[in-house]
């Protein structure tokens, strides 16, 4: 069957956890209290800081409130949607004031180009904000990658450990679940894609985990691999 769309995810498969961990949330620790203290009354803010209001009781005037809010689940990586929006807003002021690039591992580009030649579509499924994906890739350390995606995929699909979600995926790129080739570092992810129907590929990058690939591979049928280089598709 053949594979016409690629769907990846970003932490550990693509990049580096540790520029996520180590640059990306401190710096968005860092700034979110001075972002919201500046911005809060501007209307794309405004309409994050509400749905936040609505969700956790705390008064939409009582800013140091949230502030306060945001830093701790930044602290616990809480997946909540309105924190990523939040720090899509943020890491968009570091990436344009030049002050990091978003790491991709040096495999990655070259074979996602050749998957493009071949005419695959790629999609980015990952837990930051489509926006984040997107300034992700445009101020990537292998330069603007945007081109080379058909589309982008957040949390707002559901829940990454749940099959359901991966279907919904497979709609809406109008593709049987077998044409297409998901790719994590994340066993369980796998296990909900494979369920809905989907090809997986499980990264394993020494640089980002303890897991032995050898022993992963007699453990599970997802098929596994060190680098993007290793996937060979079709
Ligand atoms: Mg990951």
């Amino acid at each position: 069957m053949k594979i016409a769309a690629i769907i990846m995810d970003i932490e550990g498969t693509t990049t580096g956890i540790g520029f996520v961990q180590n640059v990306l949330y401190p710096y968005s620790l860092k700034y979110i209290a001075p972002f919201l203290r500046e911005h809060h009354e501007e209307r794309d803010v405004m309409r994050v800081l509400v749905r936040l209001s609505e969700h956790t009781g705390i008064p939409l005037h009582n800013v140091e409130g949230l502030i306060r809010l945001l830093q701790q689940w930044i602290r616990d990586d809480e997946k909540n949607p309105e924190l990523k929006t939040l720090q899509g807003m943020i890491w968009e002021k570091g990436y344009k004031q030049g002050l990091f690039l978003a790491h991709v591992y040096p495999d990655v580009p070259d074979v996602l180009q050749r998957w493009q030649q071949e005419e695959r579509n790629l999609y980015v499924f990952s837990y930051g904000s489509v926006k984040a994906q997107q300034l992700f890739l445009r101020y990537s350390d292998s330069g603007d990658m945007r081109l080379l995606f058909s589309g982008y995929f957040d949390s707002a699909m559901g829940s990454r450990q749940d099959s359901a979600t991966y279907r919904s995926i497979a709609a809406a790129i109008a593709l049987p679940a077998n044409n297409i080739l998901f790719i994590s570092d994340d066993r369980q992810e796998l296990d909900a894609a494979a369920e809905a129907g989907m090809r997986t590929t499980w990264v394993i990058r020494p640089q980002d985990t303890s897991l032995d690939p050898e022993r992963a591979r007699l453990k599970t049928a997802h098929s596994v691999v060190t680098s993007f280089d290793q996937i060979h598709i079709d």
